[in-house]
């Protein structure tokens, strides 16, 4: 036996459980996965037993395959006990996908933040065939390159409503400080923000679970995006302002649950990168940014890595995030070119 110094974090669990089967983590408390159709190709999803019948925590794209796989894990693992709450974390397809579809067809609580609800509720009805022009206006903005830019006037543009079942009116709130009992414990609520507005996030007082979501998880960064909802909107300084508040309730040997990728221990150690990545990509960025640049010429100092033709959006977003953070504290100033997108220069 070797001690392993504390500088990594630990995973109780190196395989993910397969398609249809589940993990007990604790008692009570099953992990499960749904494919994805993108690079992050998976989101996990957990089921607490509440003794009569279950709490499900996130849902999956909504797709009839996806609810298929529901159907067959609720046969199996869940033992045929109804869903009778489902728990939102925020308000991404991913995560609310077929929250709606457990309202209307099995008779599921749901559970979730005011805005979590609002958001996946406004989205869902708002679908659009064509790319909005303000929409248009952001990605000029954000000087999207012209071969990604004409393919997005053409193409139907991501809607909420192709991966996200109708959701009936009617939710259950949860907000920060709230204590919230499920699986046979009671859990403390506290908000993240920067990756989704309002997202909850759960303590538990019995044991060492947290349930994370998006917010804070093992291997990957969450993605912190600017929209053309928001374009001057600083999701940045939200992401630290909550990583700061969240990071003195973690202890080591807390067993972080989250959205995507594997649990794991250790949790102040990540709660520290999480927030030393940022602080880090900043720094490099400020480098950069001794000649005016647009933000989609910002990926290599932020990225550190060649962003193909998949992942162009999310790196858009989260560029526009790390410039609109800068500018907005002072430390950069801006102008127009003339293709209308955004230049920014550091302040010396
Ligand atoms: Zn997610």
């Amino acid at each position: 036996m070797t001690s392993v110094p504390d500088v990594t974090l630990r995973h109780p669990w190196e395989t993910p459980p397969a398609t249809g089967e589940a993990i007990e983590v604790a008692e009570g408390v099953l992990w499960m996965r749904l494919p994805l159709p993108m690079k992050l190709d998976h989101v996990n999803v957990y089921a607490l037993d509440d003794g009569d019948g279950w709490t499900v925590i996130d849902t999956g794209f909504s797709s009839p395959e996806a609810r298929g796989i529901w159907e067959q894990l609720m046969a199996g693992p869940l033992q045929g006990k109804p869903v009778n709450r489902v728990v939102v974390t925020h308000h991404h397809p991913d995560h609310i996908g077929n929250a709606g579809w457990f309202q209307a067809k099995h008779g599921a609580e749901l559970v979730t933040t005011r805005t979590a609800w609002l958001f996946a509720r406004m989205l869902t009805l708002d679908v659009q065939d064509t790319c909005p022009q303000e929409t248009l206006d952001y990605y000029r903005s954000a000087g999207m390159v012209p071969e990604i830019y004409e393919k997005r006037i053409t193409e139907r543009p991501f809607n909420f409503s192709d991966v996200v079942y109708p959701l009936p009116l009617g939710f259950t709130r949860i907000q920060q400080g709230d204590v919230f009992r499920m699986g046979g414990r009671d859990w403390d609520v506290h908000m993240g923000n920067g990756h989704a507005p309002e997202h909850a996030t759960f303590w538990s007082r019995d044991d060492d679970l947290v349930i994370t979501g998006d917010q804070i998880l093992s291997s990957i960064s969450p993605n912190i995006g600017v929209h053309a909802t928001e374009p001057m909107a600083d999701p940045l300084a939200d992401w630290l302002e909550a990583c700061e508040r969240l990071a003195p309730l973690a202890r080591p040997n807390h067993l972080a649950l989250g959205g995507h990728k594997l649990p794991f221990t250790r949790l102040p150690l990540r709660m520290r990168q999480l927030i030393d990545n940022h602080h880090g990509a900043l720094d490099r960025l400020m480098d950069y940014l001794d000649q005016p640049k647009s933000a989609a010429e910002c990926y290599t100092p932020l990225f550190k890595r060649p962003i193909g033709e998949g992942e162009y959006g999310l790196a858009l977003v989260e560029a526009v995030a790390h410039v609109n953070h800068l500018y907005c504290i002072g430390k950069l100033h801006r102008s127009r070119r003339a293709d209308g997108a955004w230049l920014y220069q550091r302040k010396d």
